[in-house]
């Protein structure tokens, strides 16, 4: 963190300092405290009060509306550290943690989240699903989208659908299905600032009112088109990190105006959660049930700012389902056995094969729920296994992630701070004393990837994507 403080554009104070009248000044002094780094507890993996015990870092539980996320001190590296490798939390600023928590998906639903990369909101609805179900995560970037499906596989979530596509062709491939849309809309990031404006980034700085605008044109198209994926009686949850008006409250307005079948509902109010602002809507829109959206401020709010607007749809129509059951070759014979050798072998580990897939001779396990997706852009269907070359079988770390060490025939296990966690972290061979074959490499019991054994050396199967360049316990020393 620099001390270099810069404060955000002065046009951007002046408007805000025009919005909140005597707040302001409150508002202004926000941007002379740091901003909050936050991480959430991967609950697929542990419950948040093992990790607790566990934890490298001092926590600090971000407050009663997410009882899975913490605080980190000021200069704590909680991405350089291999727990994070194996997948045990996800850093997400506080007040975009609020996002997850109001769309609260459930287990066994049809869950759409339409701009999800990097994942952070992605990642807190699989865990709120626990695999069953499925979630569809699309992101209409694909250098986007894969780094999303990265993130999804670290967070080793089994039951989603990793798509790139444009809303539209959602929309057009499957209809009104959805039990929970989520629209975390890409907009101006005026929440982003006091983080650029701390780390004395000013010429990250790119706000103006015309990108306001265009935020908020295209903000309006996609919620509409998100309007005919929710299912009726379904929740379609509206979210920027953004302040502006035209971003937030405006889009909305129209939104209820265009789509009259939807209603907001006013969620649960916890400390810090300020309301929604009719009188910044135009008087032709302007509706009191605005202040049922919810508005995160940094001066009242332990986080960098949100805006989410719950809707539920309230129209009786029945639900127009244009998406077709899904039809799929299964692995021929000769392909099932090479896995069934593999997993015999290397495995204590169910799979139903009645939901196997093999496309370009790589294996997926199909989430319970799968639907048919036509032409769109996949990334990741379901759960990666491996891949099936010349009769053998070589496996994904995505099936690494989702084990325990006692899910393998073979495993070894390492402390945190060892010089083998450090050198498997980096893709070297690490000693060992096993019998030949694959086994899972562990840190403190859980699980980073593959390695495998030969002639008493592990030979590393890490990533080369994912490997750090260096020995991490001197980054972070
Ligand atoms: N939900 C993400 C998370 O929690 O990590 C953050 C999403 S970010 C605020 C907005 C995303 O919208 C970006 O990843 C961007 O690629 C995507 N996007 C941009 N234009 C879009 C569009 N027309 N339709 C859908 N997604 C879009």
């Amino acid at each position: 963190m620099s001390n270099d403080l810069v404060m955000p554009p002065a046009d951007f104070l002046a408007k805000m300092s025009d919005l909140l009248e005597e707040e302001y000044h409150q508002f202004e002094q926000s941007y002379r405290q740091s901003s909050t780094t936050g991480l959430r507890v991967n609950t697929l993996k542990l419950s948040s009060s093992d990790f607790s015990t566990l934890s490298p870092f001092a926590l600090k539980a971000v407050g009663a509306h997410e009882p899975d996320g913490f605080l980190v001190p000021d200069g704590s590296q909680p991405g350089s550290h291999p727990y994070h490798a194996a997948g045990l939390y996800y850093l997400q600023e506080p007040s975009a943690m609020v996002v997850g928590g109001l769309v609260a998906a459930q287990p066994g639903e049809l869950v759409l989240d339409l701009a999800a990369a990097p994942g952070g909101k992605a990642t807190h609805l699989a865990a709120q699903m626990r695999g069953r179900g499925l979630l569809v995560a699309n992101d209409v970037h694909t250098s986007r989208a894969r780094l999303l499906a990265e993130n999804m596989t670290r967070w080793s979530a089994t039951n989603a659908l990793i798509t790139s596509a444009e809303p539209d062709h959602l929309a057009a491939q499957f209809g009104s299905i959805f039990d929970r849309v989520l629209v975390d809309a890409p907009c101006s990031g005026e929440g982003m600032l006091r983080k650029l404006a701390f780390a004395g980034k000013r010429e990250a700085f790119e706000w103006n009112e015309e990108v306001v605008l265009a935020c908020s044109r295209r903000q309006t198209a996609v919620l509409h088109t998100a309007a005919h994926l929710v299912k009726p009686g379904g929740r379609l949850v509206y979210a920027t990190c953004t302040f502006s008006p035209e971003e937030n409250e405006v889009v909305v307005a129209q939104f209820l105006r265009d789509f009259p079948q939807f209603e907001l509902i006013d969620p649960p109010r916890f400390a810090g959660f300020g309301v929604g602002r009719p009188s910044w809507v135009e008087a032709s829109l302007a509706d009191n049930s605005l202040q049922k959206c919810v508005r995160l401020w940094p001066h009242q709010f332990s986080g960098e700012g949100h805006f989410i607007a719950v809707m539920q749809h309230v129209g009786d129509e029945k639900p127009q389902r244009l998406v077709k059951p899904l039809k799929f070759i299964p692995p021929s014979k000769n392909e099932l056995a090479v896995w069934q050798a593999f997993a015999q072998e290397n495995l204590r580990f169910e799979v139903d094969e009645a939901r196997l897939l093999l496309v370009n001779s790589r294996l997926y396990l199909l989430p319970e729920m799968a639907l048919e997706t036509g032409n769109l852009h996949l990334i990741r269907y379901g759960l990666l296994l491996g891949e099936i070359r010349k009769g053998h079988f070589r496996p994904d770390h995505a099936l690494a992630l989702v084990l325990t060490p006692e899910a393998a025939a073979q495993s070894v296990n390492f402390a945190t701070d060892s010089d083998e966690i450090a050198a498997y972290w980096q893709g070297l061979d690490i000693p060992s004393g096993g019998p030949n074959g694959w086994l899972l490499v562990a840190v403190n019991g859980f699980v980073m990837g593959w390695g495998k054994c030969v002639n008493g050396r592990i030979k590393n199967h890490y990533p080369r994507g994912l490997r750090r360049n260096r020995d991490w316990r001197l980054e972070n020393g």
